[in-house]
Formats: C-alpha cells, sequence, structure tokens
C-alpha cells in the first residue's frame, strides 16, 4: 500500500467563496517521492482532525505565511508577515501529535519553522531586521522558484547528508524568517554561510526534518527527489499500530 501523506492546506478565498487548497509542487513532489498525497482542510473540529490523522503514514508541512508569535512567547514585531492563525491550529496539532507517534514529517520553509514552534523552539521573526550581516535570503522579485541562491553546509552523519550524499549543497531561499532556538528534541544540521539555520532533524530516532529551502522545486535534481523518497520510504514503514 502507498502511504498516506498528510498536507494541510492553506485557505484562498474570492468573491465570498473559500477555497482549502495546497500548491500543487507538493503534492507532485509526494508523488513522485512514492507517496499519495492527502490535502488536510482547515476549520475541522477535533474530531474530523484525529479521524484523519490516525489513517496518516506521514505529514508533510508546506510553506506559507509565518506562524503566530504568540506560538513561541513573542509579541507580533513591525517586521513580521503575514499570519493565518486557522493554519497554525491545525498544523500545531498535527505535528505534535506526529513527533508524540513518531510518525515521519517533513517540514518546508514555513514548515520547519511551524515544527520548530510545535516542539518548543523559537523563530526570528524577520532576518534582515534581526541577524546581523545576514545573507539575502527573500525571494528575488522575477526570479524563478529553483534559482539556487546560496550554498548550505551540512552536519555529518545526519539523515540530510546521507540523502544529498555530501556535505554542502546549493539551495533556493525564499524566506524572511528563520530557526532561531531549536527546540528541544530537536538539532541544526544545516546553516547557511551566515549561521541560519537551514534544517533541523529530530533526536528521537524519527524521521522529522525540517529544510528551509523548497526542494519541491528542485525535483529534477536526483538529490532533491531522494529527500521525499527517504521521507515516504520511512511513512511506509511506520507500524500504525504501534502509534
Ligand atoms: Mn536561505
Amino acid at each position: 500500500m502507498k502511504p498516506l501523506i498528510g498536507i494541510p492546506s492553506e485557505a484562498y478565498t474570492k468573491n465570498e467563496r473559500t477555497r482549502f487548497g495546497a500548491i500543487a509542487q507538493y503534492t507532485r513532489a509526494v508523488e513522485r517521492g512514492g507517496g499519495a498525497p492527502v490535502v488536510i482542510p482547515l476549520e475541522l473540529g477535533a474530531d474530523s482532525l484525529q479521524a484523519i490523522f490516525d489513517r496518516l503514514d506521514g505529514l508533510l508541512l508546506a510553506g506559507g505565511v509565518d506562524v503566530h508569535p504568540d506560538e513561541y512567547g513573542e509579541r507580533v514585531e513591525r517586521y513580521c508577515g503575514d499570519i493565518d492563525r486557522a493554519r497554525d491550529t491545525v498544523e500545531l496539532a498535527l505535528s505534535r501529535r506526529a513527533i508524540d507517534a513518531k510518525m515521519p514529517v517533513l517540514g518546508i520553509c514555513r514548515g520547519v519553522q511551524l515544527l520548530n514552534v510545535a516542539a518548543g523552539g523559537t523563530l526570528y521573526q524577520d532576518i534582515p531586521a534581526q541577524v546581523e550581516g545576514a545573507l539575502a535570503h527573500e525571494h528575488v522579485p522575477g526570479a524563478p522558484r529553483h534559482q539556487r541562491t546560496h550554498a548550505i553546509a551540512i552536519d555529518s552523519p545526519s539523515r540530510l547528508a546521507a540523502i544529498f550524499g555530501g556535505p554542502s549543497i546549493d539551495v533556493n531561499s525564499l524566506h524572511h524568517q528563520a530557526v532561531r532556538e531549536v527546540a528541544p528534541g530537536f538539532r541544526v544540521v544545516a546553516r547557511a554561510p551566515d549561521g541560519v539555520v537551514e534544517a533541523i532533524e529530530s533526536t528521537n530516532g524519527a524521521f522529522v526534518v525540517g529544510v528551509q529551502f523548497h526542494p519541491e522545486d528542485l525535483v529534477d535534481d536526483p538529490r532533491m527527489l531522494r529527500l521525499f523518497e527517504a521521507f515516504v520510504g520511512a511513512a511506509q514503514g511506520q507500524d500504525r499500530s504501534a502509534a
């Protein structure tokens, strides 16, 4: 059986109609990696969310707007970006359940930030405002999303070093926030040359990995596709009866 990979959606409202959708690059990358993606609506009751969670084999946390700073004990600073509390609620609940159950999780961009906050870590609300000497990590207007703008140095041994097969890789960069204090139960496994955290992994043995770049826009690179294959492979091996 193909593993079911849950992807919490984002809301998009037009003409009084709200859609709960996922960006196709994520569902395509999950399927290319061997999984069956399942998009999860927001605003669900706890029992509905639990019923969905119980059937999942893995959880993918996609990119998107900023996590509410309340969730890591800070006020909203002027340089914080847009926030979606309905999405925070669903993703925090599912992430905490997944971490407890040792369910495989892959967090991407907002997803690594969400994962870190879910486990008790903090974020920089804005890299340019809060990290002195930082590189440009934000999207360059007009540039393609697959454009690689900086390298990352990867710690070894780590899941990421094994997947990428080396100590560094060039990545795309489309973010203005980053992990600040890494959460208990996690460790930093990759950084940009300016020290900004680019990947974290769980230390409890489960495949819980967060990356700050966007591998779903780079899946034509076999190393980036391997990240999705490794994640789906871990989900395939998930013993749900033990969860
Ligand atoms: Mn970056």
